[in-house]
Formats: C-alpha cells, structure tokens, sequence
C-alpha cells in the first residue's frame, strides 16, 4: 500500500502526475465548500508536500464499493490522486495489491504506527445479527474489526448510506442485523457522510479540515457535516422555479420531462432530503446528479426515506410556501432605505405568491386523476 501514497510534490508536479497549481486549487476549493478560508487549504497543500499526511485506514464491509468507485472515477483533475497525495492511505481492502497475512500486517503496522492520529473511514454497513458471522475479514468479524480500529483511532468518518446508517443492506427485512457505524459505535463520534454514493467533495472537505485545523467539521444530529446536508436538495434546485410555478411532470418522458419540470410527482425526494447533489454534482460533470438526469431524487441521505419509501410516493411538503416572517436584518447604516424596502417587497411578495401558487397547484394536482398536460396561458404546460 506504500505504493499508493502520493508522496510529495516536486517543482511543479505532484507525485501521480497532478500539477501543483491543480492541487492548490482543489484544496483551496475544498476549504471554502467546508466554511474554511483558502488559506486553510495552502496549509493543506503545503503539509502535503512536505510529506506531513495523516495515515487512513479505510474498513469495508456491507457496501457495493460504491463510494469507493464514485471517488476514483472523478476527473478534471483526479479527485482520487489528491485524495491520495492529501492522506497517507494505508489500508483499503479494493485498492490493497497484497493480500491475507500482509494485508493484515499493514492494517496492524498502521495502526501501531499512527495510534491514537489515523482517521478510521468505514464504507459499508455491519452485521450485528447472530454476532456478526455475514461478514468476516481474516476470521475476525466486522463488529470485532471495527471495535478494534475505530477504538484507536483520532477520527472516525462513515462514508456513504451503508456506512451512515445501514443503507440497502439495512431494508425489511433487514436479515443480516445491518446497521451503521454511529449505532455499532454508540457513544464515539462519527462524522457521517450518507449518500448512495457519497460525494467526494464532502469526504474531502472534511478530511482537509480535520488535517488542516486539527478539528471536525460542525455537525447536525445525525452526524453529517452541516456545510453539505444543512439544507434540503429542494432548497436549491434548478428545477425549483418549475415547482413554484405549478410545472410538474406526470410521467416519465412527457413534454414537461423533456422540458425540465419538476419532479415532484413523481416521487421526488428533494423537499425532504438534506444534501448538496444540487449544487455538488458528481464526477465533476455539470448536472450529474439524478435531478439532473431527469429521475427523482430517492432521499439516499436520509435513513427514514431511502430504501423505504417506494421510490414514486411523494412526500410531504414542509414548506410549500415562505415562513409568515423572516429574520429581521440589523441595518448597519440606521435603517433599511425606502428602495431596500421596496425591493425586499417585491422580493418577498414575489416568493408569497410563489410559494401560494406551487400550493394551489399541487393540491389541485393531487384531487385531480393524473392526465396529459394541458397547455397553460403562459406558453407552458400545467398538470
Ligand atoms: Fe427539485 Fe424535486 Fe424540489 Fe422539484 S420537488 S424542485 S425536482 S427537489
């Protein structure tokens, strides 16, 4: 595995063929994902050339290597070679090119040698059922191996769905006791980064701030990084005017599919899912993310949606139309000006009748059969 580490940079390449100048931007992009300044990122990059890099030791268990797979096929620059020049790793079981005793020795050599620092990634659910026995690496089951790693480790990170909270192998019936690593590992903290797969970027992001600053990202209640699941994928989606003005499509290759409408109708996740696919998208393309490929977003980041709630009921709406009232804004010069408070007006008018019209819709929507659109007087199409 000493094979993989990216070692350091020299002039202006990197070790693993990434230009210097590509390396810094990705950590300076990576810091300012997280709420860190840029600054933080130069640290990072710069540690990293000097061969100051945290030991990983990344565990696998109930998963498809999903989350493995989804971070080495970024590009523009490699994601995964950065990753790689960013950490030391020393143990992951899919990228290992030893195997039986030497893979164990290195994941023991690791472990001695970073006791206490290395950052613990677990992909993949665990078997807690009859001990554990659907799952065993060397003899030894996962519960057994991941009390033993995490227990010596300076940070835990559970990346991806699986990892998070049970994921596939955790739906009815559940037969092997699957669950995530926060519930094996009550009591430790876990930063958990849920999705099916999970995001490079938020993997990044918060192994640069721990390597970085020497601290966790601020988390919610679940575990996940506030900078990427503080708020729903709805929140921002390009599809959102769609949803405020009444445009859904009723079924799949319909004119207002093919003309980007909103997905609710079909069973669209985002008002309840919180994750930042709509604005991160994966492999570095613009717009591949599943909105943007025209599928509902299944809530993969949420534990009481994905895998359980079939994949075209919809769900509630929160907040179909804007709170009563927003916070009030302190006007640093005494007082807002007749034209701020003009434009606030309008703004927020504007999202009233919004927020008022996707309401009206969408209960008319639902008392009604769903039927071919019918063309509407702007031009466009209306459920
Ligand atoms: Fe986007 Fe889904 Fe919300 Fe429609 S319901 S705006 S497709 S997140």
């Amino acid at each position: 595995m000493r094979a993989m580490r990216g070692g350091g940079a020299d002039g202006a390449r990197m070790t693993g063929g990434v230009e210097r100048r590509d390396f810094l931007k990705v950590c300076t992009m990576a810091a300012a994902a997280v709420g860190l300044p840029a600054s933080a990122g130069v640290r990072m990059a710069r540690a990293a050339e000097k061969g100051l890099k945290p030991s990983v030791i990344w565990l696998h268990f109930q998963e498809c290597t999903g989350c493995s797979e989804s971070l080495l096929r970024t590009s523009h620059p490699s994601l995964a070679r950065l990753i790689l020049d960013l950490v030391s790793l020393d143990y992951h079981e899919t990228l290992l090119a030893a195997a039986g005793v030497q893979a164990e020795d290195a994941l023991h050599q690791a472990m001695d040698a970073n006791d206490g620092k290395y950052v613990c990634v677990i992909e993949g659910a665990i078997p807690t059922r009859e001990g554990g026995v659907f799952c065993k690496i060397a003899d030894r089951t996962a519960l057994e191996i991941v009390d033993e790693v995490a227990a010596r480790a300076g940070a835990i990170v559970a990346i991806g769905s699986c990892a998070s909270w049970g994921g596939i192998p955790s739906a009815d019936p559940n037969p092997t006791g699957a669950r995530g690593a926060p519930q094996v590992l009550e009591g430790r903290t876990v930063v958990t980064i849920p999705g099916c797969p999970a995001n490079p970027y938020n993997f990044l992001g918060t192994v640069l701030q721990y390597v970085a600053l020497g601290s966790l990202p601020a988390l919610d209640e679940q575990g996940r990084p506030l900078f990427a699941y503080g708020r729903t994928i709805h929140e921002h989606c390009p599809r959102r005017a769609h949803f405020d003005a009444g445009r859904f499509v009723l079924e799949f290759g319909d004119e207002g599919h093919r003309q980007g409408w909103c997905l609710y109708r079909t069973g669209c996740k985002g008002p309840q899912t919180r994750a930042n696919c709509s604005t991160q998208h994966f492999g570095e393309e613009p717009g591949a993310w599943p909105i943007g490929i025209g599928h509902p977003c299944v809530g993969c980041t949420e534990q009481r949606i994905a895998f359980r709630v079939p994949m075209h009921d919809t769900v509630p709406i929160d907040r179909p139309t804007p709170p009563d009232f927003y916070p009030p804004i302190e006007a640093g010069g005494g007082g807002a000006t007749a034209i701020g408070a003009g434009v606030a007006g309008l703004v927020l008018g504007a999202a009233a009748g919004a927020g008022a019209m996707a309401a009206r819709r969408l209960s008319d929507a639902e008392r009604s059969t769903p039927a071919e659109p019918t063309r509407a007087k702007d031009g466009g199409e209306e459920p």
